[in-house]
C-alpha cells in the first residue's frame, strides 16, 4: 500500500464464512490489489480441486502428516471442516509479525475464533453472508468443484456456521460482489490506519511538535 511508514504492527485479517458465501474469491482479489498482504496458505487433509494449485491454494497432505504437524505444535489453529482438517501453520505468521507484515487468512469459523484468542490485538475477523441459503447453493453448484454429496453437506453445514458470525468484528452480506469487494477493501485499510498499529507515530509526532515554524 502506497503511504506506508514503519515500524508498524502487522494485521491479521480473519475472513470467514459458509461454504460458498464468496470468501475465497474476495480473498484472491485482495491479495492481487495488495501486493504487502501475504495469504497464510493452509495445509488441508482434503481432496485437490480441478484448477488448485499445491503451495498457492492450500498444501495438500495426508492425514498422518497432518497428525505429526499437530504433535510438532506447527499450527498456530486446526479444525476439523466438513469432515476434513484443516490447519494455519505458525512459523509464517510468527515471521510476518515480527516484521510488521499484514496476513490473510481464508479459514472457518473455529479458527478464527483461536487466532483472535491467540493475537487478540492482531486479529480482525470479518465473516461473509450468503444472500441466501437458495443463492449459497447455487453458487456451490455453479462453482461445480464439489460432488453432490458435499455439496449438500456444506449446505446443510451453513446453519451451525452461520450462528457465529456475532463473534465477528465485521459482517457482510455478498450479494454484488464488486460492493462486497470495496467493503473489505475499506476495512482492511481502516484496520491498518489505527494508531496502535502504526508504531512510528510517536517519533513523528516528536519531530513535528519540535519543528521551528
Ligand atoms: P475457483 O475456485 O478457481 O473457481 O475460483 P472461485 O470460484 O473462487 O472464482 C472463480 C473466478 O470468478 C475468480 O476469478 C473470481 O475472481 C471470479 N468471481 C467470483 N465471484 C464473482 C462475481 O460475483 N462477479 C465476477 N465478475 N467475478 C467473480
Ligand atoms: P467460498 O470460498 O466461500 O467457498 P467462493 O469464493 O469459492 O466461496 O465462491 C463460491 C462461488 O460463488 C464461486 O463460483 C464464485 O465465483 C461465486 N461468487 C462469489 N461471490 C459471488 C457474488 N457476489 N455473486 C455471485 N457469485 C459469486
Ligand atoms: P474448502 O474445502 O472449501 O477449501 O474449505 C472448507 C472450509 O475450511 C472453509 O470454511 C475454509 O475457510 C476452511 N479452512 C481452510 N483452511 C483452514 C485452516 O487453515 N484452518 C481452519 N480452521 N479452517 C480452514
Amino acid at each position: 500500500m502506497s503511504n506506508e511508514r514503519t515500524p508498524r504492527r502487522g494485521v491479521l485479517l480473519i475472513v470467514a464464512s459458509p461454504s460458498g458465501a464468496g470468501k475465497t474469491s474476495l480473498c484472491r482479489r485482495l491479495m492481487a490489489d495488495h501486493g504487502g498482504l501475504e495469504l497464510s496458505v493452509s495445509m488441508t487433509t482434503r481432496g485437490i480441486r480441478p484448477g488448485e494449485v499445491h503451495g498457492r491454494d492450500y498444501n495438500f497432505v495426508e492425514h498422518d502428516e497432518f497428525q505429526r504437524l499437530i504433535d510438532q505444535d506447527a499450527f498456530l489453529e486446526w479444525a476439523d471442516v466438513h469432515g476434513n482438517r484443516y490447519g494455519s501453520p505458525r512459523a509464517p505468521v510468527d515471521r510476518a509479525l515480527a516484521e510488521g507484515r499484514d496476513v490473510l487468512f481464508d479459514i472457518d469459523w473455529q479458527g478464527a475464533r483461536d487466532v483472535a484468542e491467540k493475537c487478540p490485538e492482531d486479529a480482525v475477523r470479518v465473516f461473509i453472508l450468503p444472500p441466501s441459503l437458495e443463492e449459497l447453493r447455487r453458487r456451490l453448484v455453479t462453482r461445480s468443484q464439489d460432488a453432490d454429496d458435499v455439496i449438500e453437506r456444506r449446505v446443510a453445514n451453513a446453519k451451525g456456521e452461520i450462528e457465529h458470525c456475532d463473534a465477528f468484528d465485521y459482517v457482510l452480506v455478498n450479494e454484488d460482489f464488486d460492493r462486497s469487494y470495496a467493503e473489505l477493501a475499506h476495512i482492511y485499510h481502516a484496520e491498518r490506519s489505527r494508531r496502535f498499529r502504526n508504531l512510528w507515530v510517536e517519533d513523528y509526532r516528536t519531530a513535528l511538535l519540535r519543528e521551528v515554524v
